[in-house]
């Protein structure tokens, strides 16, 4: 049997929607992944607080993710105290599949903030990473990552299941153009943002009244 290969997206997901499960599960299919680990980003190190908490934004990813077969909601940065670094993620799914591919999945948008992220040049030497494009993004890599990135970078993805890690590449996904920042906004209006999530996260944040102002 082959060693694993998996996928891992993570993200603040405040709230999970349209835009991540469709490029998580175009992902999976081109690179022909085993599964992709979406990874709730309980206490982001590098943005302002969410709005919910670390259990809701997750009892939303898992409403999401119900019916996909091969993605999953991952618990993981809750377990741990404190900022909830990749890096240790990474280190964490090392530990546990020594062996696997791990493909760390990130847009461009995020890609282009890494030198930000603790302990970044670590990253490389736990898990591939793998690119997207994201609508409503420009998609340039940014001039002071390009250097970085030559060494690593391959157009042969069947390199990623070869090897454990180690090497950049980039994906173009079938992205839709939408933003949690975009969904928390036109709920605090009033507006129904039904069309941008899954219908079961849709019915929760209304039955719970999430992202709507007090009065
Ligand atoms: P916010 O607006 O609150 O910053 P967001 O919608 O950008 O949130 P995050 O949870 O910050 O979502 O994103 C996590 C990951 O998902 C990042 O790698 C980001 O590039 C990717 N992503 C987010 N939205 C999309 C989208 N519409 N299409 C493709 N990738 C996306």
């Amino acid at each position: 049997m082959s060693a694993a290969f998996i996928g891992i997206y993570g993200g603040t997901f405040d709230p999970v929607h349209l835009g991540h499960v469709s490029a998580a599960r175009d992902i999976q299919e081109k690179l022909s992944l085993d599964t992709v680990q979406m990874v709730l980003s309980a206490n982001p190190p590098h943005r302002k607080k969410p709005v919910l908490s670390s259990e809701d934004r997750f009892k939303l990813l898992t409403l999401a993710l119900n019916e996909e077969t091969g993605l999953q909601a991952d618990d993981c940065e809750m377990q741990r105290q404190g900022p909830s670094y990749m890096v240790d993620t990474l280190r964490y799914y090392r530990q546990q599949k020594p062996k696997a591919s791990l493909v760390l999945i990130l847009g461009m948008e995020a890609f282009n903030g890494l030198q930000s992220w603790h302990e970044w040049e670590n990253i490389i030497g736990l898990a591939h990473i793998v690119v997207t494009d994201r609508a409503g993004f420009d998609n340039v890599l940014k001039p002071a990552l390009k250097e970085y990135v030559t060494p690593y970078l391959t157009d042969d993805k069947a390199q990623l299941k070869k090897l454990t890690h180690g090497k950049i590449c980039y994906q173009p996904v079938d992205s839709v153009a939408v933003s949690a920042t975009d969904i928390r906004q036109q709920i605090a209006e009033g507006k129904s943002v039904q069309h941008m999530l899954a219908e079961s996260c849709w019915k929760m944040i209304q039955q719970q009244k999430f992202y709507t102002p007090l009065n």
